[in-house]
């Protein structure tokens, strides 16, 4: 339950009342409705984006969990600007003009395990977006695709193939900074993080330092 309804977390992106997940009604994997479910088509009530709906855990952690959220933050955001510590360096220095998206993977105790950073047009490779280039660091270095414990923090909503990525990984939390209306898959489009007929569904929390996440999207395109 969120327990600061006056905290920071954004209206959805284009403003608005946040659209609440499922109309507002309760929902679980044996609600019969989600057996009428085909590929293609819309889960019933769940049409539409959902926004930072407080049950469905884009909710304010708490004094604590939040400060450690916008710390974290801090770091997937000079990940973004300068480029991961264990990566190629960030655009500016060279010719490489990727959109600077910043993610970090922090181990169940808080240790920083891998950062990434979009690497798209760097490397020519489709699927290298932060979060990705950052699973699989951390995985190489724990020698493991179990991630179950950890949180994977990073600059802009995930798309969907991160976000399929996150629940493969077992990831336990997911962070994220602007929210993406085009292309977000962990509230704005789509919410594949949290679809209740995964078995694994991490907690998230959006718009986290959002101001400061979109300004570096901004100076980028501008
Ligand atoms: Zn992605």
């Amino acid at each position: 339950m969120r327990s600061d309804p006056g905290g920071p977390w954004p209206v959805p992106p284009g403003g608005g009342d946040p659209i609440l997940p499922h109309g507002g009604e309760p929902a679980d994997a044996t609600d019969p409705a989600l057996e009428t479910v085909r590929p293609g088509q819309p889960t019933p009530r769940r049409t539409g984006r959902v926004g930072p709906g407080a049950d469905e855990g884009l909710a304010d952690p708490g004094g604590g969990g939040r400060r450690r959220h916008e710390l974290w933050m801090r770091r997937a955001l000079e990940v973004a600007v300068t480029g991961p510590d264990d990566g190629p360096p960030a655009a500016g220095d060279g010719a490489v003009d990727d959109v600077p998206v910043g993610a970090v993977l922090y181990g169940p105790d808080g240790t920083e395990l891998a950062t990434g950073r979009n690497e798209r047009e760097l490397t020519g490779d489709p699927t290298a977006h932060a979060e990705v280039l950052a699973l699989r660091r951390a995985a190489g270095r724990l020698g493991r695709w179990r991630l179950d414990g950890c949180t994977l923090v990073v600059t802009l909503e995930p798309c969907t193939m991160c976000a399929g990525a996150l629940v493969l990984a077992r990831v336990s939390t997911v962070v994220f900074g602007a929210w993406e209306p085009k292309t977000g898959a962990a509230g704005s489009l789509w919410d594949a993080l949290r679809d209740r007929r995964l078995n694994h569904r991490p907690e998230v929390y959006g718009g986290v330092l959002e101001s400061e996440s979109a300004a570096v999207l901004r100076a980028f395109f501008r």
